[in-house]
């Protein structure tokens, strides 16, 4: 597909119905829309219904996935989720295709999540150029890699593993759905398929950019015809050109009302650590208890992100500190949360999104990674881009109170600081670069 060629073609967009899926891969429709090509997101019935803001150039259009009225949380289990939605959303997206065939803008290509590898085959039937759209760290993307072609074996031996491309991984710097293998048997084929068929792809996307992670792109390009797309976010925080683009649209959560904005503006700069842990991940009631206590003794300001369902787990302790100094919101605008310049540190999950969003910003974390491919992420935040600390877990596997603090003075105070806050200036300039000489779109589409 030459650019000329590619000018209002119709581009289809599949990607996984969670919002760290969604985010990157509707961002990238925006700039394929920019560029005039027409474009259109697949997603489920109940995404389209909840979705609490819009997307204006970007056609979507809701599709079954058998949990059209509660989603993920309708089904038994997330296992009896994927089960379900590995047999209806393949008749679903064919359907799609199919009804779009006989209008005057039948699909010409399909970009499809990584994780529904299905995907290809149906895009295949119908003649359609695929790529495959990777929404994680490309060293994760390696590491899965490396196991699905048994060239990694599970259990992992310890204590260290050396893989090409990447720095020398300790057990718990590989993503937590391969040394904790047996705790989610499903996500760990659904990470693994991702390399099921995807030779057979035209090309795989990856939401990262080259610098970032050179050696194990590098490594990897040789397997596979790879294109960096990131970092996917909305431009106005990489480009101030692009005005509007300054929310990534399709929020799955209702961001909070509390005037969290108006408080920051009252706060000196870099004097507030934002803490969030996504969109997924769930602390236990010991887990938040010790955050609180170690937030709270820290004495700087902070604001966490809390979702509605967690909130009965927010503990009286913070309850106490939250008049004083921080600030307790169900959900939030992120970008414009960790581009405000009161914002000293990320307290993070380290999801890859949040992850290269705090990179492309220039943000310092404190990584307390929870599960999936957050533990490799929060390997490279520490060790190999040095822009923050990792905190250090005990025997339970909880992050107690003094280790909270003492990361949280290590980066808002300690000697430290300005080595780290150097280090995350020069990512988010390099982050910035990418985006310029990148003009992903067009590369992107001259090779397509
Ligand atoms: N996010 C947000 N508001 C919040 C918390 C998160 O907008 O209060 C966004 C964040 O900017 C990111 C996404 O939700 O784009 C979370 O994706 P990530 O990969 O970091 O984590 P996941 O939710 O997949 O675990």
């Amino acid at each position: 597909m030459k650019e000329e060629g590619a000018r209002g073609t119709h581009v289809l967009v599949f990607p996984f119905p969670a919002q760290g899926h969604i985010n990157p891969m509707l961002q990238f429709c925006k700039r394929l829309a920019s560029k005039g090509l027409k474009v259109t997101l697949a997603t489920t019935l109940f995404i389209t219904k909840i979705a609490h803001n819009e997307v204006s150039n970007i056609r979507v259009e809701g599709i079954s996935d058998g949990f059209d009225e509660g989603g993920m949380k309708e089904a038994e289990s997330p296992y009896a989720y994927l089960e379900r939605f590995q047999i209806v959303a393949p008749q679903s997206l064919a359907e799609l295709i199919e009804k779009q065939e006989s209008s005057g803008y039948p699909f010409r290509c399909l970009i499809y999540d990584s994780m529904m590898p299905w995907a290809l085959e149906i895009a295949k039937r119908f003649g359609l150029v695929t790529a495959s759209f990777f929404t994680q760290s490309c060293a994760n993307d390696a590491i899965y890699y490396n196991v699905k072609k048994g060239l990694l074996s599970i259990p992992v031996e310890g204590p260290t593993v050396s893989l090409p491309g990447l720095p020398i991984l300790g057990i718990h710097d590989l993503p937590a759905f391969i040394y904790n293998w047996e705790s989610y048997p499903p996500f760990l084929e659904l990470v693994l398929n991702q390399f099921q068929n995807v030779e057979k792809a035209d090309c795989l996307l990856i939401n990262t950019f080259d610098k970032l992670e050179d050696e194990v792109l590098k490594w990897m390009s040789k397997l596979y015809p790879i294109k960096t797309i990131g970092p996917t976010m909305p431009l106005i925080y990489l480009d101030n050109r692009v005005e509007d683009d300054k929310d990534y649209g399709l929020s799955l959560f209702q961001p909070s009302k509390e005037t969290y904005m108006d408080w920051l503006n009252m706060r000196e700069a870099g004097s507030v650590i934002y803490v969030s842990f996504g969109s997924f991940a769930e602390l236990g009631d010991e887990q938040m208890e010790e955050l609180a206590l170690g937030l709270k003794s820290s004495n700087h300001y902070f604001l966490w992100v809390v979702r509605k369902s967690e909130e009965n787990k927010i503990p009286k302790s913070l309850v106490e500190a939250k008049s004083e100094k921080g600030l307790v919101v169900a959900w939030c605008s992120q970008l414009e949360v960790l581009a405000h310049n009161a914002v000293g540190c990320f307290m993070t999950h380290c999801g890859w999104n949040s992850t290269i969003e705090a990179v492309s910003l220039g943000v310092p974390m404190i990584a307390m990674p929870q599960l999936a491919d957050q533990t490799t992420n929060a390997k490279f935040v520490e060790d190999v881009w040095e822009v923050g600390v990792r905190v250090k877990l005990d025997e339970k596997g909880i992050a107690r109170r003094e280790e909270i603090e003492q990361c949280v003075k290590e980066v808002m105070e300690g000697d430290r600081r300005e080595q780290i806050k150097k280090n995350a200036f020069r990512w988010k300039v390099l982050a910035k670069e990418a985006v310029d000489e990148g003009g992903i779109q067009i590369r992107t589409l001259k090779n397509l």
